[in-house]
């Protein structure tokens, strides 16, 4: 199996080949509906138990009836806010990171229109936990939002402190993990009250993901409602080989992690800056993921780039495929100081986990090779025709 050239592993990642096997194998053999009573079935809701015993030790939370599986982390992180949204004051707030994916974001401005308050963010574009705690103790959200890992820059965020922040003052708190898990250690996310997950973010299917709820909470409101699956908290059959192979994902990925380091980025970065002048990392002073690198290039528009690595058998972004190609710019890139036109040379590499030296020297090469034909005058000439300049 061969993922070369593939470099937007934040958007979605290939199925590893041992998830596919499980997959296929749970497809034939825990098929059944886990909610009947028949003894075929009674294995597939032990599968299923058993996964969510293993994903519950695996996070740290050490309770499996605090996770509640479904289709990603965009469902979850909506069935958070409207949850919150139906059981809090008309006047409640909740505080979000400028950073959030639009899953979180859009999510917190539809349930508390007008209601949103943003975590101040420090110089490196993390957020700044002394400034955020005085705004919790002052404002007191009834959640603050902030994800492990941001998936356009890469940057990670202070999650543990963050949590303990808000344990301290008794706000929940909230963690997109999606683009943490399978990249980084599996950690205690035992100090975060609500975490949302996905499985194609790390090797598993699409569609498959969890919410990890509050101890206690045995509904929650403003869900879809209809059958009583995940203890009455989510409707709708459980997709047992699907949550069987996230789960296969989950432990291969964290397997992978041995091999990874961001040694292989950070000396593509190195030969970029040289080679590329006047190019810029964002992010590049503070904590970054392994495999994500998001630069601003110093002319031509980012998609003039994208298209032309394209046809030089490479994938990449032009930031997140959520906002990408949608026109409107990225909250992201504002946040993190970005001018509109800057934000239209932004090209975003994320790297899958077999992605070595090699493959970033590769993708080096093909963006070296992508400039000059960019910088000759016949390439400006198309460029500045292809913006009617
Ligand atoms: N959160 C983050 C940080 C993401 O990167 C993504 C996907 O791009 C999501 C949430 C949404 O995940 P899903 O596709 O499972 O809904």
């Amino acid at each position: 199996m061969t993922w070369s050239g593939y470099f937007d592993a934040n958007a979605t990642t290939p199925l590893w080949p041992v998830v596919r096997e499980r997959y296929l194998e749970a497809l034939d053999t825990t098929w059944q509906n886990a909610s009947s009573l028949y003894h075929a079935a009674g294995a597939a809701r032990r599968e299923l138990e058993g996964a969510r015993e293993e994903l519950a030790d695996a996070l740290g939370i050490g309770q499996p009836e605090r996770i509640v599986f479904g289709s990603g982390a965009t469902e979850s992180a909506n069935l958070v806010f409207r949850h919150l949204a139906a059981k809090s004051a008309p006047d409640a707030k909740v505080m979000i990171s400028p950073l959030e994916h639009p899953c979180v974001r859009d999510a917190a401005f539809d349930c508390f229109p007008g209601r949103v308050i943003p975590a101040p963010l420090d110089g490196s574009g993390a957020v700044d936990l002394e400034a955020t705690a005085a705004r919790l103790e002052r404002d007191r959200p009834v959640l603050l939002s902030v994800m492990a890992a941001n998936n356009e820059t890469g940057a990670l965020q202070p999650w543990r402190e963050l949590g303990e922040i808000a344990r301290g003052l008794e706000i929940p708190y909230h963690c997109d993990a999606a683009q943490w898990l399978g990249k980084m250690p599996l950690d205690e996310f035992g100090s975060v009250d609500w975490l949302t997950g996905s499985g194609h973010k790390f090797g598993a299917p699409k569609g498959t993901g969890f919410l990890v709820v509050p101890e206690g909470i045995d509904r929650l409101r403003g869900a879809s409602v209809g059958g009583a699956q995940e203890s009455g908290r989510r409707a709708g059959t459980e997709n047992v080989p699907g949550i069987l192979a996230m789960m296969t994902g989950l432990t291969e990925a964290g397997n992978l992690l041995s091999q990874v380091s961001g040694e292989a980025r950070d000396e593509f970065e190195e030969r970029i800056l040289r080679s590329i002048p006047g190019t810029r990392v964002v992010g590049e002073d503070g904590p970054r993921l392994w495999n994500t690198s998001m630069l601003v290039l110093p002319a031509f528009s980012n998609l003039s780039w994208l298209t032309r690595l394209s046809h030089l058998g490479f994938q990449v972004s032009t930031g997140s495929a959520c906002s990408a190609g949608k026109g409107h710019p990225s909250h992201v890139m504002e946040a993190m100081g970005l001018s509109p036109d800057e934000m239209g040379r932004v090209l975003r590499a994320s790297a899958l986990w077999s992605a070595g030296p090699d493959e970033w020297s590769g993708l080096a090469a093909a963006l070296e090779g992508v400039w000059t034909e960019l910088c000759q005058p016949s390439g400006e000439a198309r460029e500045k025709r292809r913006l009617r300049l």
